[in-house]
């Protein structure tokens, strides 16, 4: 069987991803990093439409869990395969770079982009010997055009969005493709902090976006249908930057 892992599934754009693959058939691997009651409702609600769902623990940004995690699944699973993987766990920790801590810069750049690294690395294999796959990561707004107060985000994304494009050249031929989504401010706990209010003013559509409007995309990219899109960003902003 073929399956579709969410890092970061537990929550927010994850959980509606979780929700938009089981819709077109995937089993759903929901990772999650400490927040295991909203994990457990995501796997109800992935249920609750009939498809299959597990949890599976791990830090995206540690080598070894990762590591441990996905060869331990796939021990338990001998007769499937990860065939869509989307790179979704991410945090934030905003500061103006002249005062940004070490810990800012690292930690964002650990989760966005050497998570995507160490499971994207790890699930490659079996895609190439099966000669499918899709990826897609989600990127940010902030990869793209820059926000101030935002350094540590903004090149983690867009590190990611090289990444992508640099690989999807790499494993075109095997029918694996890779692609990014870049939503701009969507309503999640991520955003929970910010002026809605006022940032919707500067937003032509005049409103946040929702997880399941990023989440569409992201649907639409793991599908059989999207087998000429690879190296590619989708913005998902509301009209807010291209
Ligand atoms: P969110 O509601 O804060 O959820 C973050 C998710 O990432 C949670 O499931 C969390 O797991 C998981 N996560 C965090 N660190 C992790 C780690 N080290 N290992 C594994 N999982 C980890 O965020 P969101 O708004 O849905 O954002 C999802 C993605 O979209 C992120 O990559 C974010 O950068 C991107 N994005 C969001 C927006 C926006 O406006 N919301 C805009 C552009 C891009 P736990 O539940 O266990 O903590």
């Amino acid at each position: 069987m073929k399956y579709a892992l969410v890092t970061g599934g537990s929550r927010g754009i994850g959980r509606a991803i979780c929700l938009r693959l089981a819709a077109i058939g995937y089993p759903i691997i929901i990772n999650y990093a400490s927040n295991k009651d909203a994990a457990v409702e995501t796997k109800k609600l992935v249920e609750e439409k009939g498809v299959q769902a597990e949890l599976l623990q791990f830090d995206v940004a540690s080598s070894t869990e990762v590591e441990n995690a996905l060869e331990s699944w796939k021990n338990s699973h001998p007769e499937d395969y990860i065939a869509v993987l989307v790179n979704n766990a991410g945090i934030r920790q905003d500061n103006v770079m002249v005062f940004m801590e070490d810990s800012q810069w690292s930690s964002v750049l650990d989760i966005s982009l050497n998570g995507f690294f160490y499971v994207t690395r790890k699930l490659l294999k079996d895609m190439l010997s099966k000669r499918f796959g899709r990826i897609v990561n989600i990127v940010s707004l902030s990869g793209l055009k820059g926000l101030p107060g935002q350094t540590n985000y903004s090149a983690a994304k867009a590190a990611v969005i090289g990444a992508t494009k640099a690989l999807a050249q790499e494993v075109a031929t095997r029918k694996i493709t890779v692609n990014a989504v870049a939503p701009g401010f969507i309503a999640t706990d991520m955003t929970q902090d910010l002026n809605e209010a006022e940032l919707k003013k500067t937003i032509p559509v005049g409103r946040f976006g929702t997880p399941e409007e990023v989440a569409a995309a992201v649907g639409f990219l793991a599908s059989d249908q999207a087998s000429y899109i690879t190296g590619d960003v989708i913005s998902i902003n509301g009209g807010l930057y291209t």
